[in-house]
């Protein structure tokens, strides 16, 4: 059969890690996590005391910074790690799984210079195909000619909800209004910057998961990458 390549898109909170690490899982692909190279410069951006804001110091930090996804450990996947972030050879992995992290890394990738770079980096990656790459713009800029894209959403109150679980789970003290807020305020970024912004792309199929598990999500999404690697070895492309 040939291998595809599945695009996962999404806003926060809409189960894509969870769902794109087991379609990987289910199918024998590889699993990247576009979101953790975000989070990992934004780390490396706080860290050097730089706003997230400065396009042209987030140029040039993106330009000398090395991110690397790998398979997780099993002591990573104890903590519900499904990649694991190096940055500049470190492990950051559990680092960047801040709200802190989040909302930085949603404002720096509102800039071009920083999203050209990691974009082709996520490129690289996945290149071959017999992936799953999770993220806000895969199926529209990163791999337009994905032959499977979906776009996954549930409600604003339950992507919230599981958010917060994943923060009460690791012991943070946050309630469930400031996640709420966390997360809205992230996903009106993600969804009306200029360059890239969070959308579905017209060819991706739609799947709401409010109501669903995401044992449930991510056997349909196999289903339709099944449907998808059958037409297309039909086709003729062994
Ligand atoms: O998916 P995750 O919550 O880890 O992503 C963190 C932030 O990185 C998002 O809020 C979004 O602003 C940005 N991001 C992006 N494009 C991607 C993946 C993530 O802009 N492909």
């Amino acid at each position: 059969m040939p291998k595809l390549t599945i695009a996962i898109d999404g806003p926060a909170g809409s189960g894509k890690s969870s769902v794109a690490r087991h379609v990987a899982a289910l199918l024998g692909y590889l699993y990247l996590d576009s979101g953790a190279m975000y989070r990992a410069l934004a780390l490396k951006a706080l860290r050097h005391g730089i706003s997230p804001d400065d396009e042209n110091k987030l140029g040039s930090l993106a330009k000398e910074t090395h991110i690397e996804l790998r398979a997780p450990t099993p002591e990573h996947e104890q903590v519900g790690a499904k990649n694991c972030v190096f940055l500049d050879g470190v492990d950051v992995t559990k680092e960047i799984r801040t709200p802190e992290v989040a909302q930085a890394a949603s404002r720096l990738a509102t800039i071009a210079r920083v999203r050209e770079l990691l974009v082709a980096e996520q490129q690289r990656a996945g290149a071959g195909g017999g992936v799953v790459m999770e993220g806000r713009d895969i199926g529209t800029v990163v791999f337009p000619d994905a032959e499977l894209k979906i776009f996954l959403d549930a409600s604003p109150e339950e992507r919230a909800e599981r958010r917060w679980k994943e923060h009460q789970e690791k012991g943070e003290r946050l309630t469930l209004p400031e996640v709420f807020d966390e997360v809205i305020e992230r996903d009106k970024r993600d969804r009306e910057r200029k360059v890239s912004p969070l959308v579905r792309a017209a060819d991706a199929v739609l799947v709401d998961n409010t109501a669903m598990g995401i044992e449930e999500t991510a056997r349909l999404i196999v289903m339709l990458a099944k449907e998808r690697e059958r037409e297309l070895a039909k086709a003729g492309r062994a």
